[in-house]
């Protein structure tokens, strides 16, 4: 009966609908003519109740008179797909938030939901025009890297499986994927390259599972002929998104696609990933991009200035190669800045007005705050242990300590949230969300505890 009745809302409300609210619903017990139909969630509930009540209940009355009423109910039975998302998969739960009751479990209604066809160009992100193989400058730190991808690229069959490739911030890690990407996209535009972020990924992934979508999911990501995910390390320690990354990635590999990967270290030291998929990850080629040199600095200045048309003096390009040794993101800001402002005042640039233009970030370049630092720094302050900062102890005299050393890290540092959470004893990213937002909170409403964040960052930032 049911199949049937199925078949026939499927026809009438066309296959996207009925993925989306349909195809979840289970039928109970027939009780003196009431049919109860569960529901995975309460918003799916009112959603039929008041969209789909009236069909599915004529519909059960055709097959089988005894139906009078049908009454539509949430039962966690009615949603499996849901029960193995684990908590910390969720983007931005609230910290400390109880386990939300699977009844009370409301999701929005998503009108991409209803796309069911090829997704996998609004899947794939966007790439930077910019970069591309030819702007990119190869030197000693970086070789191994560009030859690696230069023949994933070329390559006429898959040279190794995965790519894999690890470096620091702003080393030119999305840059050389992206780079890859335009050039198989050029040879042969009729391969289905896709890149996103881990965290889209993840996003994707979470997002099919709450829609039960979680096949063609499965289906859009393992037609692809090429796939890149970067900054894999994002999904440490989300272990559900993981094992969903590692079936599509064994499946594509089985396949003989190309997968490549971007994290910022190497397979055996990402920490929270999963042993299996560790050794995985290494299977191919690992290839590292080191830190910058002075020589590597300067060729990016010079190609970045030809590019860009400016005339830069020698002496000001080996000034900023030597001062600015963090990374090619920031030595790339500072020329701009350089140049921006020469333009504006309509003057040339010399090593003079470069050094003032730059005085700020070198300030801030010269002297990084680390997490560390900021630790003790709050806790001598606030007369606690050091240890605690990575406690488990809640008592508000060490706790509020602690969120003010994470509101600080995030403030002074380039760390993400998951990372600083991991130097605060292995905390979730939302803990270190949620204590920025207290502290600013705090700050907002409570003069002397300003006073006080605000006396530690200007001695921490010196
Ligand atoms: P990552 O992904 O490793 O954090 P990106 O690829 O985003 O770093 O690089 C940061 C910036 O530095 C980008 O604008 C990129 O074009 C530039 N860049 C990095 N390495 C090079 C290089 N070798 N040659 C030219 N530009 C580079
Ligand atoms: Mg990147």
């Amino acid at each position: 009966q049911w199949a049937r009745v199925r078949g026939r809302l499927k026809d009438e409300v066309g296959e996207t609908a009925y993925r989306s609210w349909l195809k979840p619903l289970t039928v109970g017990s027939l009780d003196g003519g009431q049919l109860r139909i569960l529901v995975p969630t309460r918003f799916m509930r009112d959603w039929i109740r008041t969209h789909y009540a009236d069909r599915i209940r004529a519909l059960f009355s055709g097959e089988n008179p005894g139906v009078q009423s049908v009454e539509i109910v949430v039962a966690s039975a009615a949603k499996p797909d849901l029960t193995v998302t684990p908590a910390n998969d969720a983007p931005a739960a609230p910290p400390a938030a109880k386990p939300e009751p699977v009844t009370e479990l409301v999701i929005e209604p998503s009108p991409a939901l209803v796309v069911v066809e090829d997704r996998t160009d609004e899947m794939s992100a966007p790439l930077d025009p910019r970069f591309t193989f030819e702007n990119f400058v190869v030197g000693k730190p970086n070789e191994l890297a560009f030859a690696a991808a230069r023949r994933v690229a070329d390559a006429q069959a898959v040279p190794f499986n995965p790519l894999f490739l690890y470096g620091g911030v702003g080393l030119g890690k999305t840059h050389l994927m992206h780079a890859i990407a335009w050039a198989i996209r050029k040879k042969d535009p009729s391969r289905r390259v896709i890149y996103l972020s881990a965290e889209k990924f993840m996003y994707q992934f979470i997002r099919a599972l709450r829609f039960k979508d979680t096949m063609a999911f499965k289906e859009q990501f393992r037609s692809v002929d090429v796939l890149m995910i970067d900054d894999v390390q994002f999904i440490s320690g989300k272990d559900s998104t993981q094992e969903e990354f590692f079936h599509t990635f064994n499946a594509l590999v089985d396949q003989n696609r190309q997968v490549i990967i971007s994290a910022d270290k190497s397979p055996s030291d990402l920490e929270g990933m999963e042993e299996r998929l560790r050794s995985r990850l290494g299977w191919g080629l690992v290839a590292d991009i080191h830190p910058t040199t002075y020589e590597l600095r300067l060729g990016i200045l010079g190609q970045k200035a030809d590019r860009i048309g400016a005339k830069v003096p020698p002496k000001v390009l080996e000034f900023l190669a030597h001062k600015i040794t963090s990374n090619v993101r920031e030595l790339e800001g500072a020329l701009n800045r350089i140049v921006a402002h020469a333009e504006l005042v309509g003057r040339a640039i010399t090593l003079e007005s470069a050094q003032d233009v730059l005085h700020d970030l070198l300030r801030a370049s010269n002297r990084r705050v680390t997490i560390e630092e900021i630790q003790k720094k709050v806790a001598e302050h606030f007369n606690i242990r050091l240890a605690d900062m990575s406690s488990a102890r809640r008592a508000r005299a060490v706790a509020r300590p602690r969120q003010v050393a994470m509101y600080l890290a995030k403030q002074l540092t380039q760390r993400s949230l998951p990372e600083i959470g991991r130097k605060f004893g292995d905390r979730d990213h939302t803990t270190v969300m949620h204590a920025v937002r207290k502290v600013d909170e705090l700050c907002g409403t409570d003069p002397a505890f300003a006073e006080d964040v605000e006396l530690l960052r200007r001695m921490l930032e010196g």
